[in-house]
């Protein structure tokens, strides 16, 4: 489980801890690729090509535009599905269509999909619910979690107060004691700070700590500093925090923890504010956050398909959010694709297993659906031909960046010709984060799919309030499950 380090987001209200696959592999992607020749079905004479989907003009994730399907390879299922191409624009506008709607669901009529949340248990249901009537066997794994409450902190020294936030799944606490201030490892453990409240400052407070129990990466230096404050049990600690871009992006401040794990209550603030604070060494003073931890349960949605469960395709979408954003492009432009992916394999008989996921973590501390897919799949990922994964897909600008990972000739062919139908596709650079690393980490071949301009994405609307449905384009979803559903059948052809 250590083959994974730690990967460094752009995000702007936190750290997505995820699986960094150049770590564990490098991957090069020639500049070129030879481009597949065009497939012999019918192509539109004019494809997917639209105006991008302007959010000041189309709010609410409305639909505009009449795309239409390009690509297509028919066959058995693609017929039985009732959205072969012969059904043409109408298809495409009605899946856009469906796209939109499911988006308002998703990000509009449920509010949260935070881990553990009743938005994120309705999220699942629903998932759940349609994938089912598309005659998917499914089932719904469940795990322990906790959700988190705040409302908000205040402190106090002599008459001064100072502005601190609560961290993400900190305990709260009501405390009136001398402060301590600490800049280094070293000095923390060489302090007292037992009944105390601790400044964390400079140096010791630089980078977001990974949460303890976090299973991909958990670099020494951060168990160091965790062990260290657990081991002298100050009795809350107060971060003061610049930046760490590669972590949290442009957050200013940012939680030094973001750990439902970690037991010492913490708060966090500017580094201006820990200066002014930091005047007030040895003296009392008082801190009251108001945060709770809440015992809950979530779970992963698996939808499967297909004669042959030994030799199948898995595809990921993170279904949960990150606290605070109703989370449009992440990840509900991936769960989106899937259901409608869903819809186009409602007829399906082939051999090939298909198994769809929704997973439940990938923007949660301790990731716990991937832990509960890992755990139930042990000693069986050699059944998985191809593993692809779903985030961050659906941005209004730029196109869908796909990338493949340790791919045999055959199936990166078959990719790369089935996507070659669709103009919103194009071959990007490889993406080290997100849960196809659980592919990787297990020797399997991946596809992932993104936002070709992921890094604009993450700096200014992923993990924000901003991520809301005007900030997708529900026909790049349809155009990636399309896409997906041709190079479905182009696997299940190969089988022999
Ligand atoms: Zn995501």
């Amino acid at each position: 489980m250590r083959v994974l380090v730690a990967v460094r987001c752009w995000s702007t209200t936190r750290t997505v801890r995820c699986l960094n696959l150049a770590a564990h592999r490098p991957v090069t992607v020639p500049t070129q690729y030879p481009r597949a020749p065009p497939a012999t079905s019918s192509r539109p004479s004019t494809p997917w090509h639209r105006p991008p989907h302007r959010p000041d003009v189309l709010p609410g994730g409305q639909v505009c535009g009449a795309a239409q399907v390009s690509g297509g390879q028919g066959g058995r299922w693609v017929a039985d599905s009732g959205y072969g191409p012969e059904e043409g624009n109408m298809t495409s506008d009605r899946l856009i269509e469906k796209a939109g709607s499911y988006l308002q669901r998703l990000c509009v009529g449920i509010p949260s999909r935070r881990v553990g949340c009743e938005g994120n248990r309705a999220a699942t249901d629903l998932f759940a619910r349609i994938v089912s009537s598309f005659a998917f066997r499914t089932e719904s794994p469940e795990f322990d979690c906790i959700d988190w409450s705040q409302e908000g902190a205040h402190l106090t020294a002599d008459r001064a107060s100072f502005r601190v936030f609560v961290s993400p799944y900190s305990l709260g606490c009501r405390v009136r004691a001398p402060l301590v201030v600490v800049s280094t490892v070293e000095e923390m453990e060489d302090a007292e700070v037992s009944d105390k409240i601790v400044l964390l400052r400079g140096d010791i407070a630089k980078e977001q700590l990974m949460p303890k129990n976090f299973p991909f990466y958990n670099p020494d230096h951060h168990k160091r500093i965790i062990r260290s404050l657990e081991a002298r049990e100050p009795r809350a600690i107060i971060a003061a925090t610049s930046r760490d871009f590669v972590m949290v992006g442009s957050q200013y401040p940012f939680p030094l923890f973001e750990d439902g794990d970690f037991d010492i209550p913490s708060v966090y603030m500017t580094e201006e504010e820990g200066n002014r604070l930091a005047e007030h060494a040895g003296k009392e003073i008082w801190l009251e956050s108001r945060a709770h931890r809440i015992p809950a349960k979530g779970c992963n949605v698996i939808a499967r398909k297909g004669a042959d469960p030994n030799r199948r395709v898995v595809l990921f979408a993170h279904i949960d959010a990150r606290i605070g954003t109703p989370g449009a492009n992440d990840n509900a432009s991936g769960v989106i694709a899937l259901l409608l992916l869903a819809e186009l394999l409602a007829g399906y008989s082939g051999d090939l297993g298909i198994e769809i996921v929704a997973l439940n973590g990938e923007d949660y501390f301790s990731n716990p659906g991937e832990q509960e897919y890992l755990a139930a799949n042990a000693g069986k990922f050699g059944e998985i031909i191809l593993g692809v994964n779903l985030d961050d897909l659906g941005y209004y600008r730029g196109k869908v960046a796909y990338s493949l990972y340790d791919c045999p000739s055959g199936i990166g062919s078959s990719i790369r010709t089935a996507f070659s139908n669709y103009d919103a596709l194009v071959e990007g650079e490889p993406w080290d984060q997100g849960d196809h690393g659980l592919f990787l980490m297990n020797q399997r071949p991946a596809l992932a799919m993104t936002s070709e301009l992921l890094t604009e994405l993450m700096a200014e609307i992923t993990h924000t309030p901003r991520d809301r449905p005007e900030m997708v384009d529900p026909a790049k979803l349809v155009e990636v499950a399309l896409a997906l559903r041709d190079l479905l059948l182009a696997l299940d052809q190969q089988r022999a």
